[in-house]
C-alpha cells in the first residue's frame, strides 16, 4: 500500500487528493491503494469515506505505530507540528517503518539539509540522519517554504498596508501546498528505482522579494501594500505584540534572518521536474487566498 502519515493535516489532505487522483494500477480501484495513518479518527471520516483505508496512530505513544505500516508499504512521513518534541516521535515512526519493513520512506525535511541554518529546521536535520541510519530504503523531500505561510495571513497586510519582514532584499522560492503534495504523490507511485535513496530540493520556480510580494498583493487587491523591511528586534516586538507566543514570534524572526542570506532562495528544478510543470507562482496563491476571503 501507499500510506501517508499526517493524512488530516493541510499537506496530507493534498498528498491523499493526488493519490487519489492518480492513475490506478491495473485490477484495482485507486482508493484501496491508499493509507491513512491519523491520530484522530473522526478527522479523517471524509477519507474513510472516499474508501482510505485508516490506521490509527500517534507519534507520541509508539505503541500504537506497531499496525501503522505493513512489509513493502510505500511511506510518507509526514513531518510533525509538535515543534521541540518531533525528534522523539519521528524517531518513533522510524523504527516502526523499519520492524515492519517498509519498501520506502519518504520524508517532509527542509530544504537545504544540514545547510539550512535555522532552528526550525535542527529537528528535521536530526529526522534525516536517523532515517539514513535506519538502513531503509528513503526519498528525502526537502520542502522549501509554501506560499501559503504567507497568503494565510493577508488580512494584517490588507489591514496595515504593509509587508513586515526582517528578510531585508531576501527571497524565497516558495511553492503552493499542492505543488509540494504533487511531488511526494509522484515519488510514492513513480519507479521506485527511480526515487530509492535520493534526496530532492523542493522549491518553487521563482525566487521573489518581499517588495515583490507586496507589489503582488497591491496589484490583485486594488489595495495600497508596500514593504516595510524591519529588524530582527522590530520584527520580533511586532509579532508579539499582535499576540503571537514569544518562542513563535523567534522562530519566525530567525527564519527570516536566514532567508535574509538566501536560506529559502535555493533552486534546483527538482520540483517542476518531479510534477512535471510549472511550480505555482505566489500571485496565483495570493489571488486564491483573496478570492477565499
Ligand atoms: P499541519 O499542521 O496541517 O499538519 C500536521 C500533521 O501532522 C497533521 O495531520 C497532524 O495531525 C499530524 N501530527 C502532528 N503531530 C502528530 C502526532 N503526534 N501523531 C500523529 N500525527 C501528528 O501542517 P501542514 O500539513 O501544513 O505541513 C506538514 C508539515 O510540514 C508540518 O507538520 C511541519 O512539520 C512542516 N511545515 C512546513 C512548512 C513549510 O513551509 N515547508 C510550514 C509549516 C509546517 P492532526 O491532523 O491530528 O492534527
Amino acid at each position: 500500500s501507499i500510506v501517508v502519515t499526517g493524512a488530516t493535516g493541510q499537506l496530507g489532505r493534498l498528498v491523499v487528493d493526488a493519490l487519489l487522483d492518480s492513475a490506478p494500477a491495473e485490477g484495482t480501484a485507486p482508493a484501496e491503494r491508499v493509507v491513512a495513518v491519523v491520530r484522530d479518527k473522526e478527522k479523517a471520516a471524509d477519507l474513510a469515506e472516499r474508501g482510505v483505508e485508516l490506521r490509527i496512530a500517534d507519534y507520541g505513544r509508539p505503541e500504537t505505530l506497531a499496525d501503522a505500516f505493513e512489509a513493502g508499504d510505500r511511506v510518507l512521513l509526514i513531518s510533525g507540528s509538535e515543534v521541540g518534541r518531533r525528534v522523539a516521535q519521528h524517531a518513533a515512526v522510524i523504527d516502526a517503518a523499519k520492524a515492519a519493513g517498509v519498501a520506502q520512506l519518504a520524508y517532509t525535511g527542509v530544504l537545504g539539509g544540514d545547510d539550512a541554518d535555522f532552528e526550525l529546521a535542527a529537528e528535521h536535520k536530526e529526522t534525516e540522519r536517523l532515517i539514513l541510519a535506519s538502513g531503509l530504503p528513503y526519498t528525502l523531500l526537502r520542502n522549501g517554504w509554501y506560499s501559503e505561510n504567507y497568503t494565510a495571513n493577508l488580512a494584517p497586510v490588507l489591514a496595515h498596508g504593509a509587508v513586515v519582514s526582517n528578510a531585508g532584499e531576501g527571497r524565497i522560492a516558495s511553492a503552493s501546498r499542492a505543488d509540494y503534495a504533487a511531488a511526494a504523490a509522484a515519488v510514492l507511485t513513480g519507479p521506485a528505482e527511480e526515487h530509492l535513496n535520493r534526496v530532492y530540493e523542493l522549491s518553487g520556480d521563482t525566487a521573489w522579494s518581499f517588495a515583490e510580494y507586496a507589489a503582488e498583493v497591491a496589484a490583485r487587491s486594488g489595495r495600497e501594500v508596500t514593504y516595510t523591511p524591519v529588524s530582527a528586534e522590530a520584527h520580533l516586538e511586532i509579532l508579539t505584540g499582535a499576540g503571537l507566543p514569544r518562542p513563535l514570534a523567534e522562530i519566525l524572526v530567525d527564519v527570516d534572518r536566514a532567508a535574509e542570506h538566501g536560506a529559502l532562495a535555493l533552486r534546483t528544478g527538482d520540483l517542476t521536474r518531479l510534477i512535471g510543470r510549472p511550480t505555482t507562482p505566489v500571485g496565483v496563491s495570493v489571488q486564491e487566498a483573496l478570492d477565499a476571503s
